[in-house]
C-alpha cells in the first residue's frame, strides 16, 4: 500500500509529489494531458498586483518557500527550472511614478518595490516615463518542470500516464483502491478537470482561459521581464513569451483568432519594433471567484483530498499550498480558512 495516490500531473500534483519525496512518503501519480495550463503558463512569479501597486497576501512567505522548494527540485532532477529575473513595470505618466513612490514607502511594500526609478534605454520599447522595478521576481520554466519531473517519476515507476476514471475508485474507511493501486489517501489535483470529479465538482472553480505567444523580435533588446498590460518574458536569442488574455466564457484550450488579435494589439501598444508570431497557445487557469486556493478533505471521506484553485499564480501558490495540504493530511494542521474548501460550507469540512 502507498501513502498517496495523486491525480493530476500539473504544478499542483507535482508539488505534492515532491512533498512526499521530501518526507519519505510513498505515492503513485496518475495523469493525462486533458488540461495544459501548467505546460503553457508564462511561469512568472511576482509578489505585486501591478495595476494598483499593492502586495499579494502571504507573498513574502510564498516567495521564501518557493526559492527553497524549486531549488531542492533542481538538485534532485539536475536541471535549472527557476530563473530569478528583474521585473520592470513601464510607467505611462508622472502620476504613475508618484503612485509607485507612495506605494514603495509603505512598510509592507518595501521588500517588493524598488524606490529607484529605472532609466534604461531598451531598444524596441519607448518609455519616456521610465520604469519601476519589482523585487524578488523571476519565472519558472513550467514546461521544463512538468516534463522533467514527470520523467523522473516515470523512471521511478511512480507515474501512470492515463485518464483517471472516478467511477472505479473504491473508498474504504482508512484506504482507497484504484486499478490495483492501494493507497491510504487520494489527492485530486486536476486543475479545471475538477468538473469531472464527483467528489469535488460542487466547488466553484470557474476556469479562465488564457492565450499567449512565443514571438521573435530581433530588434527588441530586453533582458528583464516587462509587465504592463501584457508581460514580455525574454527566452534567449530573439525569442520572447508574451501574454496573456483572460476569457471567462470559452473553456477550451484552443487558440482563437480573437485572442490573437487582442494580443497583437496589446503588443503593438508596447513594442516599437517588428515581431513575428512563432507559436500561439491556450489553456484554462483553475480560477475561483474569490481568487483563493481550494484545499481540504471531502466532508464524508476524510481520506479524499483536493489541491486546486491555484488560479493565475500556480508558480507561487503551488509549493505553499501543497505544503499546507500535506501538513493537514499528515498532522491535522488546520488550513487557514482563505485557503480551505471549508469556506464553501455546504458539503465540505
Ligand atoms: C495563458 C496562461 C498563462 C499563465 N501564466 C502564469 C504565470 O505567469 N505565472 C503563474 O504562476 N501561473 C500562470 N498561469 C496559471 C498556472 O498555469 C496555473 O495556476 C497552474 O498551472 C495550475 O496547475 P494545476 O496543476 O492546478 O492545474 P493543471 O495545470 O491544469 O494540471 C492538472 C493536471 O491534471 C490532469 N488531469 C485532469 N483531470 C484528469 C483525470 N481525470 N485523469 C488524469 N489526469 C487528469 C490534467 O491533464 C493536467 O495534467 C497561467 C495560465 C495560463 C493558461
Amino acid at each position: 500500500m502507498v501513502d498517496y495516490l495523486i491525480v493530476g500531473g500539473g504544478i499542483a500534483g507535482l508539488c505534492f509529489a515532491e512533498l512526499c519525496y521530501q518526507n519519505g512518503k510513498s505515492f503513485k501519480l496518475v495523469t493525462d494531458a486533458s488540461q495544459n495550463s501548467s505546460r503553457i503558463a508564462g511561469g512568472l512569479y511576482n509578489p505585486v498586483i501591478l495595476k494598483r501597486f499593492t502586495g499579494l497576501e502571504d507573498a513574502g512567505l510564498q516567495l521564501d518557500y518557493l526559492e527553497e522548494f524549486y531549488s531542492t527540485i533542481e538538485k534532485r532532477i539536475g536541471v535549472q527550472i527557476n530563473f530569478p529575473l528583474p521585473l520592470l513595470r513601464k510607467f505611462f505618466s508622472v502620476e504613475e511614478q508618484n503612485n509607485w513612490y507612495q506605494a514603495a514607502d509603505q512598510p509592507k511594500m518595501t521588500p517588493f518595490l524598488s524606490t529607484t526609478i529605472v532609466k534604461k534605454v531598451i531598444p524596441g520599447i519607448d518609455a519616456p516615463f521610465n520604469y519601476g522595478r519589482v523585487l524578488r521576481t523571476g519565472y519558472l520554466d513550467t514546461l521544463l518542470f512538468v516534463e522533467t519531473y514527470q520523467h523522473f517519476l516515470d523512471c521511478n515507476g511512480d507515474l501512470f500516464s492515463e485518464s483517471f476514471d472516478h467511477s472505479t475508485l473504491k473508498i474504504k474507511d482508512d484506504s482507497c483502491a484504484y486499478n490495483g493501486i492501494e493507497a491510504k489517501k487520494v489527492v485530486f489535483a486536476e486543475g479545471f478537470g475538477i468538473h469531472a470529479n464527483p467528489y469535488f465538482n460542487y466547488l466553484p472553480l470557474d476556469g479562465t482561459k488564457g492565450e499567449l505567444f512565443i514571438i521573435k523580435a530581433p530588434e527588441l533588446k530586453l533582458t528583464d521581464i516587462m509587465n504592463t498590460s501584457v508581460f514580455i518574458l525574454p527566452l534567449g536569442g530573439d525569442f520572447f513569451k508574451v501574454g496573456a488574455t483572460y476569457n471567462w466564457h470559452d473553456k477550451t484550450d484552443v487558440p482563437t483568432e480573437e485572442g490573437k488579435e487582442e494580443l497583437v494589439s496589446r503588443i503593438k501598444e508596447i513594442l516599437q519594433c517588428d515581431f513575428e508570431i512563432i507559436s500561439h497557445m491556450a489553456g484554462v487557469r483553475p480560477t475561483v471567484k474569490d481568487r483563493k486556493p481550494l484545499l481540504g478533505s471531502h466532508a464524508m471521506h476524510r481520506n479524499i483530498l483536493v489541491l486546486n484553485g491555484l488560479g493565475t499564480r500556480g508558480v507561487m501558490l503551488g509549493p505553499y499550498s501543497a505544503r499546507m495540504l500535506f501538513q493537514f493530511a499528515e498532522n491535522g494542521t488546520e488550513i487557514p480558512l482563505h485557503y480551505s474548501i471549508a469556506r464553501f460550507k455546504k458539503k465540505s469540512v
